[in-house]
């Protein structure tokens, strides 16, 4: 049997539009060759165990890029990561199939197609319109026309909070292999089903999530069908592309791709009013006065609207600032507040020292209340080393936690995603001294959820606010829920194939 050579590239940001910060060529972790293969990378793992498990199969990881959740690509970052994409593959060819490892919601400044659609034509710009490629893409994502006429085989995550990056690259690779293996022409339908929701309305754990994806492994084994996927979507971002996509790949049955993609997209619709908040949710003001009557913790507490882990700047205070107006706050950790300009503060006082600092003051998302506070620097260091497997970085930019009576405040000089029990760890934070934790997610992530005993969502302001009925829709195909009163829908004119 000859050697197959399969090369690994990607580009993976969830981009949040509406921030007011831009992910530049700083913000990115890129890794090269065997870093790829050394860095245990989110998505990368599955795509290079499923490689190795075959003879005569030959893994090329030649670039993956990713960020942290930010703003959109600057034109100038995105341009510099799709010309070194393209000269490795040329360089580095030929190839038999390429797996590219995105998001699907990259978003780059003055681009005005979907940008992930774009960089699988970069791809294809290097290897030809005739190898075999694979995409394995996270569900919070969009789809295109392009997209699907540019991939061979797509694969998307099955599970928010996602538990399964492993299982994913691993899907994408495999039917990769195969088509390798087999020669058969895949076929891709995709339905754009027009409905906006939050991906905290949309988890796996609880309706309606749960059954429709559980649904997905009867589409899967169906005679003809290779996969069948449901993207979300990430509605934050008013684009032409929005809204959920159902998309089933045949073995190259054109029909019987596009009949599954119609019936999934009918399963999807019938449901979409179940798709709301079912975790507990309350205001600001509500969900305080919970957390400080409870007495049972961990309680995980998150600020919502400023949710750093969909592209939010991290940089409000009103959470603390409330928090520290309590007649009689808990003991609490409020963890990950960007605000570059206090961290130098507090670096330059040192530990130990007591500072005075005016909350509200490196407010960028939204203006807000100020507050002037003395605290005590407890610890803090010009970079955060995090140990465990990290989904975003393991080395994080200097950071500071102050004390204010029972409160314990990080803060970071950059946005930081609060996502592991190692991130108290890492700074000193001993969680047993504290019952509540303040993140800035939205639902809670995979090993933060583990450890929770309890979970309160609180509805706060923001720019990934909850409260998507209430937006200025300008850009998203019309009609759509919940931009507009409940219609009729039917999925014939939102079909496409590739
Ligand atoms: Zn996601």
């Amino acid at each position: 049997m000859t050697e197959l050579r399969i090369a690994i590239v990607g580009l993976s940001v969830e981009c949040l539009i509406g921030s007011p910060l831009k992910t530049e060529q700083a913000d990115m972790q890129i890794y090269r060759g065997q870093e790829m293969i050394d860095g245990d990378l989110w998505m990368v793992r599955g795509v290079l165990q499923r490689l190795a498990e075959d003879d005569h199969v030959l893994a090329v990881p030649l670039m993956w890029a990713t960020a942290l959740p930010g703003g959109a690509l600057t034109s100038d970052n995105y341009a510099a990561i799709r010309k070194e994409t393209v000269e490795l593959l040329r360089q580095n060819g030929p190839f038999d199939g390429v797996v590219v490892i995105n998001h699907g919601a990259l978003e780059v400044d003055g681009l005005t197609v979907q940008p992930d659609a774009d960089f699988l034509e970069a791809v294809r710009e290097a290897v030809g319109p005739d190898v075999p490629v694979g995409a394995s893409l996270d569900l919070h994502g969009h789809m295109s026309p392009r997209f699907i006429e540019l991939a061979t085989v797509i694969s998307a995550l099955r599970t928010a909070p996602h538990r399964d990056d492993r299982q994913t690259g691993y899907r994408t690779t495999d039917q990769l292999l195969r088509v390798l293996r087999t020669g058969i022409k895949p076929h891709i339908s995709a339905v754009t089903i027009p409905i906006l929701t939050a991906g905290e309305a949309a988890v796996t754990t609880t309706e309606p999530g749960a059954s429709l994806y559980a649904s997905l492994a009867s589409y899967d084994a169906r005679d003809g069908i290779m996969e069948a996927n449901i993207l979300v979507g990430f509605a934050f971002n008013d684009v032409p592309w929005g809204g959920m996509t159902a998309l089933v790949t045949s073995d190259g049955d054109a029909e019987l791709a596009t009949s599954c993609a119609q019936e999934l997209a009918n399963d999807i619709w019938q449901r979409r009013h179940d798709f709301v908040l079912r975790m507990e949710t309350a205001s600001v003001t509500e969900g305080l006065a919970r957390l400080a009557a409870a007495t049972e913790g961990p309680v995980f507490v998150s600020d919502s609207g400023d949710n750093t882990t969909a592209g939010a700047p991290g940089d409000l205070t009103g959470i603390l600032q409330a928090m520290l107006d309590l007649p009689a706050p808990p003991k609490a950790v409020v963890a990950g507040i960007t605000a570059p300009q206090l961290v130098r503060k507090a670096l330059r006082a040192g530990i130990g020292a007591q500072i005075e600092i005016t909350l509200g003051d490196e407010h960028i998302s939204l203006a807000g209340t100020k507050k002037v506070v003395t605290g005590e620097i407890i610890n803090g260091g010009e970079e955060l080393h995090l140990s465990g497997f990290q989904p975003y970085r393991s080395v994080e930019a200097a950071w500071t936690a102050i004390r204010f009576g029972d409160i314990v405040a990080t803060f970071h000089a950059r946005p930081i995603g609060i996502t592991t029990p190692e991130h108290f760890d890492s700074m000193g934070l001993d969680r047993a001294a504290f019952t509540a934790f303040v993140v800035k997610l939205g639902y809670l992530h995979p090993r933060i959820e583990d450890i929770a005993h309890r979970h309160i969502l609180l509805l706060s302001e923001g720019t990934v606010s909850l409260d998507l009925e209430n937006r200025d829709w300008r850009h998203i195909v019309r009609p759509a829920l919940p931009a507009d009163p409940d219609f009729a829908w039917s999925p014939g004119n939102s079909t496409y194939t590739g």
